[in-house]
């Protein structure tokens, strides 16, 4: 049987995880917990439902759902309308969601080959050579699905497509170098340097991070350095610091570029279709007062000699 990955995603033309034009395979499952995190439906690695309450009909004008559902523990309605699925209970994920008129049930998680990935993966092979793009696999954290992956840039080198890997590095050495052959660029985040309040805030430390990206630099590869710049949690001089003296002193030279990401408010609704409480409840800040601070980190890791950017792409 042909190996499969668990995606919760793919998406064309993508601009920003890598250079020109990509496609971007989304993978399930990751040991982090941001609480920043957009995507909190790659967080398990197997298949899931969420459910959008507010676009269910009601049970009594629809109940599709109670129908195709042979377990019906497995839906939690409240005031008529479905709020909560337990998608261990439900034996046909697809058939639940696709039961739905209303489309208020999501399912988050197919299982694909890697045939079934190329498939999609060729169709835009014309795009990636006129732009120099190609194909990104993402997460989640794919490093869990690192022989699929493995699998599909193979697939992808024969077909002479790039190849990009975004990772958190939170995995084993092990798992990274099944990609090693088959990989052109690497992105990955250095989220905060304390490694207390990485632990905090993320759910892991962040030694085993730093230990992977060293091992990484020493092996001459193409690395892109991002930070995503949470207001309260890492956007501090002091962090910044850090994160310089470790480029400079721990990453022989390999940083190619470090990217600034500027904070954003993404995925609430999928946290309430999943019912996962949002991480960044509550946070106040001034978009401008926060882009203006981005920007005088840029001038300091530029001014320290680290190519930086404040986004994913050099202004035109
Ligand atoms: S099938 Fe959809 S609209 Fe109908 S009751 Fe179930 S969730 Fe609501």
């Amino acid at each position: 049987m042909p190996q499969q990955g668990v995606v919760f995603d793919i998406q064309r033309f993508t601009l920003h995880d890598g250079p020109g034009l990509r496609t971007e395979i989304f993978l399930k499952g990751c040991p982090l917990r941001c609480r920043w995190c957009g995507n909190p439906e790659s967080w398990l690695p197997n298949a899931e439902l969420g459910v959008y309450k507010s676009k269910c009909i009601s049970k009594k004008k629809c109940g599709l759902c109670l129908d195709t559902c042979a377990s019906e523990d497995a839906l939690t309605f409240y005031r008529g309308k479905l709020t909560k699925i337990n998608s261990r209970e439900v034996d046909d994920l697809a058939q639940v969601a696709e039961s739905c008129p209303a489309d208020a049930i999501k399912q988050w998680g197919t299982n694909m080959t890697v045939a079934e990935c190329m498939d999609i993966i060729r169709t835009d092979k014309g795009y990636y050579d006129r732009s120099g793009g190609g194909v990104t696999v993402s997460g989640g954290e794919a490093l869990l699905q690192a022989s699929f992956v493995a699998e599909l840039f193979a697939a992808c080198k024969e077909e002479g497509i790039q190849t990009c890997f975004e990772t958190t590095f939170h995995g084993r050495w092990k798992e990274v170098e099944k990609l090693l052959p088959v990989t052109d660029i690497w992105i990955s985040d250095i989220k905060h340097m304390d490694s207390a309040i990485h632990k905090e805030y993320t759910g892991v430390h962040n030694q085993k991070i730093l230990e992977n990206l060293k091992k990484l630099s020493e092996l001459d590869r193409e690395l892109i350095l991002r930070i995503p710049v949470i207001p309260g949690v890492n956007d501090t001089m002091e962090n910044m610091v850090a994160t310089a003296d470790f480029i400079l002193n721990e990453m022989n030279g390999q940083v190619a570029t470090l990217q600034l990401l500027s904070f954003m408010r993404l995925g609430e609704e999928k946290y309430q279709a999943l019912g996962i409480p949002y991480g960044m409840e509550g946070l106040k800040f001034n978009r401008r007062s926060l882009q203006k601070k981005i920007r005088g980190f840029s001038e300091y890791f530029n001014q320290r000699g680290i190519h930086c950017l404040v986004g994913t792409k050099e202004e035109q």
